[in-house]
């Protein structure tokens, strides 16, 4: 367990189906950021399930079956609560939606911390996301909770990060999380991915898919300011690879905190 994953955060077994608050879970640590011109770069991909956030440097935070589930949870009681139409049915209404509330801001709260304490930790001047204008049809069809959360998010990254000097750069997501994130190939195709699992047909990288997608994250944004010229002649993109510098952490896989 390294000092990063100390504190109160919790886990979702999927084995044991057991639920635990937070999920963060460690994975394959080659390219864990980017860095070109002086910008060292944490890519994020946001999710409405299984992972809430997926970091590049491969950290996988909050859970976001667990988040649906509460939301479900909420809406299955109000409901019973409504049919009942009682003045006293009305105020538990209330009460129960404050507390909802409260809890689904307070989870975002935590992911947004974490993913923000990833890229401090990473050394990370820059944070990119997705843009949300790039992914409207991938959510349109999502309930508006989660479109809320989605926003939201991002919102919470964004604010954390400033507090701690970190700009937050939104990058177009089209064809991102088809595309393989290893450096020397880039090969876009529909069948590299399987829902969870990126497997690229040309080089055979396997990845998580969100993580995939979070390597692509924060090499768009470098590509993109290489198009741009930002930075001049010496612009490159140099993954760094195995070791994580900063935490002393040189641990390559699988590290659940
Ligand atoms: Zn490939």
């Amino acid at each position: 367990m390294s000092g990063r994953n100390k504190g109160a955060k919790l886990r979702y077994d999927r084995q044991s189906d057991t639920y635990y608050l937070h999920v963060t879970v460690k994975q394959e640590r080659d390219d864990p950021q980017a860095e070109a011109e002086g910008r060292t770069v944490l890519g994020v991909d946001r999710n409405v399930d299984g992972y809430l956030a997926v970091t590049s440097s491969g950290v996988f935070i909050g859970n976001a079956d667990l988040f649906n589930h509460k939301r479900h949870e909420y809406e299955r009681r109000r409901g019973k609560l409504q049919q009942k139409g009682t003045r006293s049915a009305h105020l538990t209404i209330q009460s129960i939606g404050d507390r909802f509330a409260n809890w689904s801001e307070d989870y975002l709260h935590r992911v947004s911390k974490e993913v923000v304490l990833e890229a401090v930790t990473n050394r990370c001047d820059t944070i990119v996301l997705e843009d949300l204008k790039g992914i409207r049809e991938r959510i349109a069809d999502l309930s508006k909770f989660q479109q809320w959360a989605f926003g939201e998010l991002a919102q919470q990254i964004t604010y954390k990060a400033k507090a701690e000097g970190i700009t937050v750069e939104m990058v177009n997501p089209a064809y991102m999380s088809r595309q393989c994130s290893h450096t020397e190939c880039g090969f876009t195709h529909t069948q590299n991915r399987d829902g969870d699992e990126f497997v690229c047909q040309k080089c055979g990288k396997e990845l998580h898919s969100d993580y995939n997608a979070a390597r692509n994250i924060a090499a768009r944004y470098l590509q993109n300011r290489r198009n741009s010229g930002a930075g001049g002649a010496t612009n490159h993109l140099a993954l760094k690879s195995g070791t994580v510098t900063g935490s002393g952490d040189s641990t390559p896989t699988a590290s659940r905190g």
